[in-house]
């Protein structure tokens, strides 16, 4: 008899970004020679210095459960790192480190959506965000944002969609799946709408922020009429390449904290104590060291900015941040190549994978089923033949 799961899982769907990635190395276990612009995971290996950081917490035996919080000299690394960067003072008690940053959002969902709540995602928004909204028990309610403006949500969007039900707004920036950044005066626009709506929170999620091509950035919590209902997340995954690592973190009002604590200490008590520790590394070395990765990255993003113009039927934006292209592909819908009909970004996206063999996500999972995602923390090599082959795939 086939076992009767939850209606709260019924409807809960895959990563289609983690789906996307498995079915491309499933591929290539069998042989198929995939190249994957699918997943959002840097090519590089986590730096020496962190590594070693990690070999010097076994040597000194951090083997027992670690608080639930994260250990105190770790969150005083955190604090350390938000007030160099981003001019914020916290104190550790405001701090919970998680493993991972999408526990840390997942978390300060749970302890502020209750069911029935509305939960606004500017869209394109983060593949999670949606399901974690629905999880908890809200409503998503998604702000349309389009390829011409960058796909940057106006003040204008933002006050249209909060309605007495909003509780909660998931944004990031630098965004995935579009790159956008948005600039200080951008985001201080956005802050004066909240600022007349104090039962909106906001998870601010800044897990790009070293991954920023304009020099410029800029966090929610930094408006500081609005700074007690921001929680920040960030963590160490994508900037230091240490996605495998498992370790994120969130900075908010310690009573948000608190709840966050009382949520992983039923869940999963703390994270992982090596990687823990290593990460003291990674924050107190802060962005200088990890320069060489992100300037790679900049590069790649030219490449890739100029081979996928070179596609006709592709509207391509230059993004500012992240590694991610989202080009709007809705001129392809209705066309047929190699005897197969293109109808959404969805079939387009299987398309390449079984004609080109290239592995990207359809824009459907974030919300704009007229784009599709490429991520460029690959090789320059794999970028020039993936698109090379999307090319030919798409001569009609
Ligand atoms: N955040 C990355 C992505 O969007 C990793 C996969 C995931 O966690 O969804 O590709």
């Amino acid at each position: 008899m086939e076992p009767n799961l939850s209606s709260r899982i019924k409807t809960l769907s895959t990563s289609q970004t983690i789906a996307m990635a498995e079915r491309a190395a499933d591929l290539k276990a069998e042989g198929v020679d995939v190249i994957s612009l699918s997943l959002g995971e840097p090519d590089f290996d986590t730096p020496e210095y962190i590594v070693e950081a990690a070999k010097k917490a076994m040597a000194n035996r951090f083997f027992k459960y670690p608080p639930i919080v994260g250990y105190k000299d770790v969150r005083e690394a955190i604090c350390r790192k938000l007030k160099r960067d981003n001019h914020l003072s916290y104190n550790p008690e405001q701090i919970v480190v998680s493993n991972g940053s999408k526990q840390s959002i997942f978390n300060a969902a749970m302890v502020l959506v209750s069911p029935g709540d509305e939960v606004i995602l500017p869209s394109p928004y983060w593949v999670s965000y949606y399901e974690i909204a629905k999880l908890v028990g809200g409503v998503p309610v998604p702000i349309k944002t389009t390829i011409e403006n960058d796909f940057k949500m106006t003040p204008e969007q933002l006050e249209q969609a909060i309605t007495p039900k909003t509780k909660l707004m998931i944004f990031n920036t630098p965004s995935n799946p579009s790159g956008s950044v948005y600039t200080k005066t951008e985001l201080a626009e956005l802050g004066k709408v909240l600022e007349r709506y104090p039962n909106v929170y906001i998870i601010s999620d800044e897990i790009y922020e070293y991954i920023n091509f304009t020099g410029d950035f800029a966090g929610f919590a930094e408006i500081d009429s609005i700074k007690d209902r921001v929680v920040t997340i960030n963590g160490v995954s994508k900037a230091f390449a240490m996605t495998g690592w498992r370790v994120g973190y969130m900075a908010a009002h310690p009573t948000i904290a608190k709840a966050c604590a009382k949520i992983q200490s039923q869940v999963t008590s703390g994270a992982n104590s090596i990687a823990q520790k290593a990460i003291i590394a990674a924050l107190d070395g802060g962005k200088e060291k990890i320069k060489y990765m992100i300037d790679a990255f900049d590069e790649r993003r030219q490449l890739l900015y100029n081979l996928l113009k070179e596609i006709p039927d592709f509207k391509v934006n230059i993004p500012t941040g992240a590694f991610y292209f989202f080009p709007d592909v809705s001129e392809l819908f209705g066309k047929t190549f190699n005897g197969v009909t293109i109808n959404n970004a969805t079939d387009l996206s299987m398309y390449l994978l079984e004609e080109a063999k290239v592995a990207t996500v359809t824009g459907d999972a974030f919300g704009n089923p007229e784009c599709l995602r490429f991520s460029y923390a690959t090789s320059k090599e794999d970028l020039k033949e993936a698109l090379k082959r999307v090319k030919e795939a798409l001569i009609s």
